[in-house]
């Protein structure tokens, strides 16, 4: 076996042989697993955590409206609801999950529906849109400009043909005062003077370009997707281009304006509209 990856192909083959019903999530969030050793779901906690939804020292404050941006299946929007109605016990926080893929998003429905307590799923909504445009056809909104508190969007911006668009809607939608929060694979952190950095960044590529196109041959039957995961990763923009992308778009940043996450493999990056 290679780092033991036959087993999980031969479980993957029982489960469709025996006709278990495996939907495009259950592939999708076993991926994730696999190509970051499940360390996407400490990034999407902590993300979470550090915009802690509903949170509120006034119990008048009025309701929050939160927009999940390539929301897929659900992932960010169901941890918002958990840290808001749960752990702020603040049940007056609502979510827009929005995806420009509907089969991604019905998944996302029905991962709800499973997973979700009724006071949750009442507090989700669900929208099929293209993040560069939130509107109909007809040019009317589909999300209002200043309508919304906290933009989200985790892994999903990288993947938008044209980012400064996605950000000006951000701007748009985003009341002022409002947060846009972006959790993406980013770039480790600088390898001149750091050898143990270098070990890591060489570590991290011979991953990224040989295991993980393998890793979705192997599991999801598609190595090209994940060819192109891994590609699209290496074009995205550093840290601080990105934060430049974000304050171009007239969002102020505090500090550098980003958080490096497992030595800049993931970065979370905030701004808000003034
Ligand atoms: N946010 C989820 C998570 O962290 O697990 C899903 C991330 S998934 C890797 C990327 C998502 O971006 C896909 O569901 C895809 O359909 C969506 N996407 C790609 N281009 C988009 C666009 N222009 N507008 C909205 N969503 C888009």
């Amino acid at each position: 076996t290679h780092f033991g990856f036959e087993t999980v192909a031969e479980s993957e083959k029982a489960d469709r042989v025996a006709g278990v019903f495996t939907s495009v999530a259950d592939s999708y969030d076993r991926m994730n697993d696999l190509m970051s050793f499940g360390y996407h779901r400490i990034w999407k906690d902590q993300f979470v955590s550090s915009l802690n939804p509903g949170f509120t020292a006034d119990p008048n404050t009025p309701p929050q409206r939160i927009l999940d941006v390539a929301g897929g299946t659900g992932d960010i929007a169901f941890r918002m609801l958990k840290q808001a109605h749960i752990v702020n016990r603040n049940p007056n926080t609502h979510v827009i999950m929005s995806d420009i893929n509907p089969a991604m998003l019905g998944v996302g429905r029905q991962r709800a529906e499973a997973l979700l307590p009724a006071s949750q799923q009442a507090a989700l909504s669900f929208l099929v849109a293209d993040a560069t445009s939130f509107s109909k056809p007809d040019g009317s909104p589909t999300v209002e400009s200043s309508s919304i508190d906290l933009y989200t969007v985790a892994f999903g911006i990288r993947n938008f043909t044209d980012i400064p668009a996605a950000l000006r809607e951000a701007y748009r939608v985003l009341r002022p005062g409002g947060v846009f929060a972006c959790l993406e694979f980013s770039k480790v952190a600088s390898t001149d003077t750091n050898p143990a950095a270098a070990l890591f960044d060489a570590i991290y590529k011979r991953w990224s370009f040989s295991a993980i196109p393998m890793i979705g041959q192997v599991v999801a039957g598609d190595r090209d997707s994940y060819q192109y995961l891994v590609e699209s990763i290496e074009r995205f923009p550093s840290q601080e281009e990105f934060r430049d992308m974000i304050v171009d778009a007239g969002f102020v940043v505090g500090g550098r304006g980003y958080e490096n996450l497992t030595g800049g493999i993931a970065a979370i990056h905030k701004g808000m509209k003034p």
